[in-house]
């Protein structure tokens, strides 16, 4: 990892730095890491709990998921978000981040603890749930491009003038999706 400030910003509690993505040294985005001063090895099973579409198995020591595009990694001293545009959105996610711990901190006791979880839904169950009817209205060629599309959150299902006309099948993608903890589907 090469880093690209020397500076390590440091909060209550952690600290953080961005570094260049390896495999794109000249890419204006770049990944977080964030150092944490305490372990949260024990609270990952409860923090899994919280975290919709969230991939955790006990023992492996990591939580993974998607959050609004950025690809998350959360260790017991460590989290790791990829791509970012800035160091205030950098310090922004850090901030949430640390603050989700402390709340899952707080209300442990309330909280049922998850030891394996694996985000349910796949491309073909969008491919699914679409209308199929290849028409190409949402600039896709195919309309398994457009579920691979939906499935790395780059396209929205709204973009499928068919499927708006199915407010029934509309509903059920919607609410799969953000049961796998899409934000705006
Ligand atoms: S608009 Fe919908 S039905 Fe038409 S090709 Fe795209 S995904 Fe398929």
């Amino acid at each position: 990892m090469s880093y690209i400030d020397q500076n390590v910003i440091r909060k209550p509690g952690y600290s953080f730095y961005l570094v260049n993505i390896d495999c794109m040294p000249t890419s204006d985005h770049f990944n977080v890491v964030m150092d944490m001063e305490e372990s949260i090895e024990e609270l990952l099973p409860y923090l899994a709990a919280g975290f919709l579409g969230c991939t955790y198995i006990h023992g492996t020591g990591v939580i993974n998921l998607m959050d609004a595009g950025h690809i998350v990694a959360i260790y017991p001293r460590q989290i790791t978000i990829t791509d970012l545009r800035s160091i205030e959105e950098g310090e922004r996610l850090c901030g949430e981040y640390f603050q989700k711990i402390a709340e899952v901190k707080a209300t442990k006791e309330s909280i049922r603890p998850v030891f394996e979880k694996r985000p349910s839904l796949t491309v073909l169950d969008i491919l699914r749930r679409l209308p199929k009817t290849g028409c190409g209205l949402c600039g896709c060629t195919t309309c398994m491009a457009f579920a691979a599309g939906v499935f790395r959150r780059e396209i929205v299902i709204a973009s499928c003038p068919p499927l708006a006309l199915e407010p029934e099948k509309y509903r059920d993608l919607f609410n799969q999706l953000r049961a796998n903890g899409y934000d705006a589907p």
